[in-house]
């Protein structure tokens, strides 16, 4: 007997995510702002809710899948939110990326409401979502990760219980560092080879078979080649991350000189009107200082 799901968020990752629990069999309630995409899961097989509280009322398993930390406590302490509505023993799994320090707060008022948590974002963009090959960094109870595998292993390929609560956004914190200082280094390269006059597409191929190759590279190529900044990953939501990722180095005493650089970066992206660009915009931020 498959558990009852709740999902919460059906952006651009939520909406593939959740149908894809609809195709492994679950049956699935999902809630969001937007109503397209209530349409969407509806045609997908699963079930539009008119509230987040109508969502979760009956589900064993809660899914979330929103933007930042300030969706996750809304969601979850609001008046009809999660821990108000969801039934004693169910599971929520937050998979958005947030701050570490909010999933741990989460998962203690929740456990005074009988209500286990997992923290679980993840790694893989939306490409990763569409074809449920997701990462999936968790963190929490053994046994409540024990109970996820099946479910996340319809989401997703790498899954893997990091530690403690928080420990999963830790790890995905460190993800979005090592990913946006990969897409600026590939931007300086991309006006670099172009300023030389070198074809991009050559260039582009023949590294990718070396060291310099990476997923950000393979994955981003198209948007480098074409400058389609569509989303994606919106800058705004990299910028979030970039001060989730700065914030917690600052407090355990890590240093980030490139990563506080890059985060300056993307924040001048944002400040420049870029924010609803994909990450890939990077690139636009280079030709700026390149007097483009
Ligand atoms: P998105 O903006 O496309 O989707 C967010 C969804 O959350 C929207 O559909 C919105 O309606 C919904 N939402 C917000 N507040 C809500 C509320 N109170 N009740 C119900 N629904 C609510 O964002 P996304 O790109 O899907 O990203 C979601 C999360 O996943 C973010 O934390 C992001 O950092 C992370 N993430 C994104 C990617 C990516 O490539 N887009 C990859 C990995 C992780």
């Amino acid at each position: 007997n498959l558990p009852k799901i709740a999902w919460i968020g059906l952006g651009i990752m939520g909406s593939p995510m959740a149908e894809n629990l609809i195709k492994a069999g679950y049956t699935v309630t999902g809630y969001t702002l937007e109503a397209d995409k209530l349409e969407r899961l509806a045609a997908a097989g699963g079930t539009a809710a008119t509230s987040a509280a109508e969502a979760v009322t009956d589900a064993d398993v809660i899914i979330t899948m929103v933007p930042a930390s300030p969706h996750v406590e809304a969601l979850a302490y609001g008046p009809d939110g999660i821990l108000a509505h969801a039934r004693r023993g169910a599971l929520l799994i937050d998979m958005s990326s947030i701050t570490p320090q909010t999933s741990i707060d989460l998962a203690k008022a929740a456990a005074d409401k009988g209500i286990r948590v997992l923290d679980a974002p993840v790694s893989g963009g939306e490409a990763g979502a569409v074809e449920a090959v997701l990462s999936i960094m968790a963190g929490g109870e053994q046994a409540d990760f024990d109970a996820a595998r099946p479910l996340l292993e319809a989401l997703g390929k790498t899954i893997v219980l990091c530690g403690p609560h928080g420990a999963g956004q830790t790890v995905k914190a460190a993800n979005q560092l090592i990913v946006a200082v990969n897409i600026q280094a590939c931007a300086e390269a991309v006006v670099f080879l172009e300023k030389s006059g070198v074809d991009l597409t050559a260039a582009l191929d023949v590294l990718n078979g070396g060291l310099a190759g990476s997923t950000v590279l393979t994955r981003k190529k198209d948007n480098f080649t074409n400058r389609d900044f569509q989303p994606g990953f919106r800058i705004d939501l990299h910028h979030k991350d970039m001060g989730i990722v700065t914030d917690a180095a600052r407090t355990v005493g890590a240093a980030l000189p490139v990563g506080t650089l890059v985060a300056g970066l993307v924040a001048s992206l944002r400040a420049q009107g870029d924010g609803g660009l994909d990450h890939s915009a990077l690139l636009r931020g280079v030709e700026r200082l390149s007097g483009h």
